[in-house]
């Protein structure tokens, strides 16, 4: 895989990198129904390989795609002012605001992990993220003070936002009113499922869906080979695949600290928060891959699991049954962890 393909290596997301590397060296000479569609969106990049799909149906399908995504983008993202969760995040009051089902889906289920990690994956995290400049704030040219920390710990916890179920619809309420939801951590997944229900509704069975690091696949390649996925080796330095995996209808997710990260007073700063420090976790764990029935479940998952540190991701992982691939690091040396459930994935040679 080129490096030049990528746009950003910040965000470089690790799946999906050697999802196309994989997907793309089956045959030399595709056949003529294999289709890539693919574009830039939430700061990082979408694809949608599909196999069996006539050429004449490419420009709507394209369309179909970017609707979804686009629809996305104006609900849940924080990086605009005027998507359905910045107005909420800027709301004064703490009487209940509409939301749609799907946004009721995935922030039921962002709370509910956020419950199974003791907390630590939070999605009201959003105040320390922006102070520690991995919103769409710039990033801090000084270490915040303990003082900023203190602050913007205040807003955050995930006891002050509730999604209730009416007949009315699905409502979002904060009892905070300066309270700063961030869905970043999930946004990738969720839009991910999104594109898979549409490859559904349009009756195509063989896809690879993927926005960011989140990747889904169903059926076949235009080879009618199953779908390939690596996981990259956690480095910053090599694109070397560490793990090559069959998803069977599954999603898949990593979240690491290796890449997405700066360098501020000569330590290196991650941008996945720990909301009881208020500061950037630091310990040995580098990358967590979780496979899960959906997207938005590994990519929720992930996180969560990056928040908790090796020895606790492993027991909520067994506790929970989870599909995860564990990396540490310690010096130069790396160590690799992996549930049963996610041997179960492996490719047979991989095994
Ligand atoms: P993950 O590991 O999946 O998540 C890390 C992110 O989660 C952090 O960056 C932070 O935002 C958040 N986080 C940190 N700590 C916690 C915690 N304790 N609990 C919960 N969450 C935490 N980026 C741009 O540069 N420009 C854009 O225009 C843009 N638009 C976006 C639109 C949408 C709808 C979404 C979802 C994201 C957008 N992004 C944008 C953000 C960018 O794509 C993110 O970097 C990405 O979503 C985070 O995914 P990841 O795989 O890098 O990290």
């Amino acid at each position: 895989m080129p490096h030049a393909f990528l746009i950003r290596a910040p965000r470089l997301t690790l799946p999906l990198l050697a999802a196309l590397l994989l997907a793309g060296c089956q045959r030399d000479d595709p056949p003529a129904e294999a289709m890539v569609i693919e574009g830039h969106i939430f700061g990082t990049t979408y694809r949608v390989n599909v196999a069996g799909v006539e050429a004449a149906q490419r420009p709507a399908l394209e369309q179909a795609v970017r609707q979804v995504l686009e629809r996305d983008d104006r609900e849940i993202s924080t990086y605009k002012p005027d998507s359905l969760i910045s107005r909420f995040n800027r709301y004064p009051g703490t009487d209940p605001q509409p939301i749609s089902a799907d946004m009721a889906d995935v922030i039921t289920t962002a709370l509910r992990i956020g419950t199974l990690t003791r907390g630590k994956m939070d999605i009201t995290v959003g105040p320390l993220v922006n102070l520690w400049g991995f919103g769409p704030d710039k990033q801090p040219v000084k270490t915040p003070t303990d003082q900023q920390i203190a602050q913007a710990r205040q807003r955050v916890g995930l006891r002050h936002l509730t999604v209730s179920a009416r007949a009315d619809g699905q409502w979002l309420q904060k009892d905070l009113p300066g309270l700063y939801v961030d869905l970043s951590t999930v946004g990738e997944g969720y839009a991910t499922d999104h594109l898979a229900r549409l490859m559904e509704q349009r009756g195509i069975g063989n896809y690879l869906v993927s926005v960011g690091g989140a990747v889904l696949t169903r059926g076949v390649n235009a080879s009618g080979q199953p779908w390939r996925v690596a996981i990259q080796k956690p480095t910053d330095r090599e694109n070397a695949v560490q793990a090559i995996v069959n998803l069977q209808g599954h999603g898949i997710s990593t979240s690491g600290s290796y890449r997405n990260y700066y360098e501020l007073d000569g330590k290196r700063i991650s941008h996945i928060i720990d909301p009881d420090t208020g500061r950037p976790i630091t310990h040995k764990l580098v990358s967590a891959t979780v496979i899960a029935p959906t997207a938005t479940l590994a990519d929720t998952w992930d996180t969560g699991l990056m928040l908790l540190g090796t020895e606790q991701a492993l027991a909520v992982a067994k506790q929970q049954g989870l599909a995860v691939y564990l990396v540490t690091r310690e010096g130069d040396r790396f160590t690799s962890y992996m549930s049963p459930q996610f041997r179960a994935f492996l490719l047979d040679e991989e095994k």
